[in-house]
């Protein structure tokens, strides 16, 4: 069985202003890294378009509107301090949605074992009525209910270990227990929720870490609290925001995560996937702002993906 990467040019079109972390660059190095001989067994795919429907199972239609509506034709539109958009945002944000979807058709429709979605903008901080945090539609909560509506899993779960909390997927999860949504991220940071007393309907696991926590923390707490939760909710699909912003040199956090550590992580994913879902994970590309460092720690995340 192979690894399908989605990706689309469109992908790079989205420009939140020169001196923005979340750059194009970002996807570029991802890109890159993953162009290596020993990738080429990849199977590489073009992101289609979300549809309105896939989107609509998370965010309003009107919300939906309001965010391609507010896409210049020129320049650059803040939707707040650090959520900017241009011309090539609304095309960008559909594949980055599209991308997850039809990775999600793939691996339940068996085309393959799993899937890493390389795209942008990110997702996990756009809550169903609010886009923020550089994500614009929530990527991995539209794959999560494509695979419930359309496909009729009835458990699905999402592990995000970005180092931000993703307030957005929780929102869009917690009063709904047939999704399940666990986090590991530096608290506090932004966007500051993520505490451990948030817990939703019991489907909601946080595990907040304090700056500098580094790896034995982190490892501690996802084979403590996160593993364990997850054997328990038995997800017949494992999604994945996998962000790479707490690596030991992004500039935007102080956790200090090794690339072994996404190693590591992604092998104790995929012994959840094979155990209760025949294998299915999809992961889609959320943070990482240090570019030789994210790109090193997608491909590491990748190479276990592809030996799976
Ligand atoms: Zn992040």
């Amino acid at each position: 069985m192979t690894t399908l990467l989605y990706t689309h040019p469109a992908c790079l079109e989205h420009d939140s202003g020169r001196h923005h972390p979340e750059s194009p660059a970002r996807l570029r190095a991802v890109l890159a890294a993953l162009e290596q001989p020993e990738f080429s067994r990849l199977e590489r795919h073009e992101a289609p378009e979300a549809t309105l429907d896939d989107l609509a199972r998370v965010h309003p239609r009107r919300h939906i509107g309001r965010i391609l509506d507010a896409v210049p034709k020129s320049g650059h539109v803040g939707i707040d301090a650090d959520t900017v958009l241009s011309s090539g945002s609304g095309a960008a944000a559909l594949r980055a949605a599209g991308a997850v979807v039809a990775a999600v058709d793939a691996v339940i429709g068996k085309k393959a074992d799993n899937a890493f979605c390389a795209v942008r903008p990110p997702g996990h901080h756009a809550e169903p009525e609010r886009a923020m945090g550089f994500c614009l539609f929530n990527n991995v909560a539209v794959g999560a209910l494509r695979a419930r509506e359309v496909h009729g899993l009835e458990r699905v779960a999402v592990v995000d270990f970005d180092v931000h909390h993703g307030n957005g997927t929780q929102a869009a999860f917690e009063t709904d227990d047939s999704l399940f949504y666990a986090s590991t991220h530096q608290y506090p940071l932004y966007p500051g929720t993520g505490a451990a007393s948030e817990t939703g309907m019991g489907n909601i696991v946080n595990v907040p870490f304090r700056p500098m926590s580094g790896s034995s923390e982190f490892r501690v707490g996802v084979t403590r609290r996160i593993l364990p939760a997850l054997d328990a909710f038995r997800p017949e699909l494992m999604l994945v925001s996998a962000g790479f912003d707490a690596h030991q040199s992004d500039p935007l956090a102080q956790l200090m995560l090794e690339e072994s550590d996404y190693t590591w992580i992604t092998e104790k994913l995929l012994e959840i996937a094979d155990r209760h879902a025949d294998g299915r994970l999809v992961a889609t590309l959320e943070g990482g702002y240090d570019l030789r460092a994210l790109a090193s720690s997608a491909a590491a995340h990748v190479r276990v993906l592809m030996s799976a």
